[in-house]
């Protein structure tokens, strides 16, 4: 039987596309090769990049608004070393909102490279909120935020009006909720959420903000190198590419983003609104900041973890667990997740407030 799965990532990916990507591993688009055999140079793949390029610009609004997508490997964590490597000048300033384990990967890095002015944390209250007042100096090379804290499950609403370029670690909501892209200088976003399986990282670059550093970077690590390569550097990771193309047109026939962000508040609506209501439990993020995507919430009273979990078990539900800094429950609802699965989850509470 399919779990309703809520794991945090790697994650659910539409069904459709799981069929999909198997059949490709068997024979990809009739050519009498597997995706896993074909050369990434092959105009069959070379078509695949760039059609997977196009549509995450298009379906984030930013076709023909001069940027550029590429598909790039070493995980998000990557990008945390590649930013400042690109965008930090040599003896320059870069400006951090710490807002969980993710944000503090990324402003631990920058620090090998220069000034890292962390404008705002809040690591004092475990992370359980997004900062909301802060400065960000003028002189920064760019502010870096995380739109999205998988772990603790809070979500920036507001982004700063700033004229330092705008760099946003994305990877836990992407493709999820509709704003303005155009506002940001640089987007990235592991694929492992909403967009495919784990093995590449979606970085959108917008023109001109480059070869600005004074800094010698290696080709691997130099964003400039896999735009002009056109994401073919070195070998692309050719099903994890393919399988994000499978998901971003699942997403586009569904309407898009906007159709998408629709069912996404269902979804959040429906589990919040039965943490809020159910008296054994109580979420763990402040809740102007909650995460549409995970929901973290604890049990008012640990006596009740063992009858619980086994409800949700055996309701078929699987990957609830909380992340060990926060304990507890963490419920991952992306975009391929179904309104059914969450339904699953508030009726197995409801039956612990019955039985309890
Ligand atoms: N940023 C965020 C917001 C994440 O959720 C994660 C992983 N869950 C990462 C960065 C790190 O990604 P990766 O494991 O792909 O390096």
């Amino acid at each position: 039987m399919k779990k309703h799965n809520f794991s945090a990532g790697p994650c659910i990916l539409p069904q459709e596309v799981f069929q999909q990507a198997s059949e490709a591993v068997l024979d990809f688009n009739g050519t009498g090769l597997s995706i896993l055999e074909i050369s990434h140079r092959s105009k069959e793949f070379v078509a695949v990049m760039k059609e997977a390029r196009a549509l995450a610009l298009d379906l984030l609004g930013l076709s023909g608004k001069g940027y550029h997508a590429v598909f790039l490997q070493g995980g998000a964590s990557m990008e945390f070393l590649r930013v400042p490597y690109n965008l930090m000048t040599v003896n320059g300033k870069a400006a951090y909102l710490d807002t969980g384990t993710w944000a503090s990967g990324a402003i631990k890095e920058a620090k090998a490279f220069g000034d890292t002015v962390v404008v705002a944390s809040s690591k004092p209250e475990n992370y359980n909120h997004i900062p909301k007042s802060f400065e960000i100096p003028t002189d920064a090379d760019y502010f870096h935020c995380t739109s999205n804290n998988t772990i603790y499950g809070t979500q920036m609403r507001q982004f700063p009006e700033t004229n330092v370029p705008l760099v946003c670690d994305m990877s836990s909501d992407i493709f999820s909720r509709t704003l303005d892209f155009s506002k940001f200088d640089l987007i990235y976003a592991g694929a492992q959420k909403n967009m495919g399986p784990a093995g590449t990282t979606l970085v959108v670059i917008k023109e001109g903000l480059l070869n600005k550093t004074g800094r010698s970077i290696p080709n691997i690590l130099n964003y400039q190198q896999h735009i002009d390569k056109e994401s073919m550097y070195n070998t692309p990771p050719v099903f994890a590419v393919y399988t994000s193309l499978l998901t971003l047109k699942w997403l586009q026939n569904l309407g898009g983003i906007p159709a998408i962000e629709k069912v996404n508040e269902a979804k959040a609506a429906l589990l919040y609104n039965e943490i809020d209501r159910n008296p054994l439990f109580k979420g763990t993020a402040a809740t102007e900041d909650r995460s549409k995507m995970n929901a973290t919430f604890l049990l008012e009273n640990e006596a009740h973890a063992a009858l619980f979990d086994n409800l949700w078990k055996n309701a078929g539900i699987s990957g609830l667990n909380g992340h060990r800094s926060v304990g507890g429950y963490r419920a991952s609802m992306y975009n391929a997740l179904p309104l059914e699965s969450v339904q699953v989850l508030v009726d197995a509470m409801k039956e612990l407030e019955r039985i309890a």
